[in-house]
């Protein structure tokens, strides 16, 4: 009859009424869990906005967050192919983990008798021109999340926008002498510091890498105006 109801019916519900749903950031694409919906739990997912699901250990319905507070707002939604596993594209406050770490896929596994495994999405990916900016972006989510004692990282986030905004000024101005004192030396370090700021900062509003590119990409194809502001 709705459209829940409809939806409901394209899902293939396991003997259990449950389905996997898949939670992937949405922010540095890394997967961070995976739990099980039931039909109530969707349904209040889509409702609520938030992730919920269904505890198969506790034997109930279950807001992803409610004590921990690490919820996970969701961006967006999908079932696959064959209906039998559902993919969450979300916000996530603080750790998906409920040891306190980032992502609950933190355990490797030795591949082909390599021990070293990438750690991250973006890593594993890997390869190409720009990976590592990639690869910063996943590391800064992991800081944020995590909050690990002694990083800089970690020291930003707690420090404050503020705090961040001021580095980008004070970076900003070092790029602008090191350029002036055309010393390439010094521009390389102070451009890295200003790049890794900047990130920072885009992490800590919650805005996706992919968003900055996408609009460098929609000025690139328009048409040339000599108007650059
Ligand atoms: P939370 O939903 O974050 O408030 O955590 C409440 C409880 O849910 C935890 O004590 C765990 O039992 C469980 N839990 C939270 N996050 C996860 C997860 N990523 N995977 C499995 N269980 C979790
Ligand atoms: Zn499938
Ligand atoms: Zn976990
Ligand atoms: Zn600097």
């Amino acid at each position: 009859s709705t459209a829940l109801g409809e939806l409901e019916s394209q899902i293939r519900w396991n003997e259990d009424g449950l389905v996997p749903a898949i939670v992937q950031d949405a922010v540095s694409k890394e997967v961070l869990m995976l739990a099980y919906m039931n039909r109530e739990s969707l349904a209040r997912s889509i409702e609520s906005g938030e992730t919920w699901f269904w505890s198969r250990s506790r034997g109930e319905l279950w807001h992803k967050g409610a004590t921990s507070g690490h919820t996970q707002r969701i961006v967006s939604m999908h079932y696959d192919c064959d209906g039998d596993t559902l993919l969450v594209r979300a916000e996530q406050k603080g750790a998906a983990c409920h040891t306190g770490q980032y992502t609950c896929f933190f355990n490797s596994i030795p591949v082909g008798g390599e021990s070293d495994q990438p750690t991250t999405a973006a890593e594993a990916a890997g390869g190409d021109r720009f990976g590592m900016l990639n690869e910063l972006e996943a590391i800064i989510a992991r800081r944020h999340a995590e909050r690990p004692e002694g990083t800089y990282t970690t020291y930003l986030f707690e420090k404050g926008v503020d705090k961040i905004l001021k580095k980008i000024g004070e970076e900003s101005a070092e790029v602008i002498i090191a350029a002036k004192n055309q010393d390439n030396d010094e521009l390389r370090s102070e451009a890295a510091d200003l790049i890794f700021h900047l990130m920072v900062l885009l992490r800590e509003r919650g805005l996706p890498l992919d968003e900055i590119m996408r609009e460098l990409g929609a000025r690139h194809n328009k048409p040339t105006t000599n108007k650059m502001r």
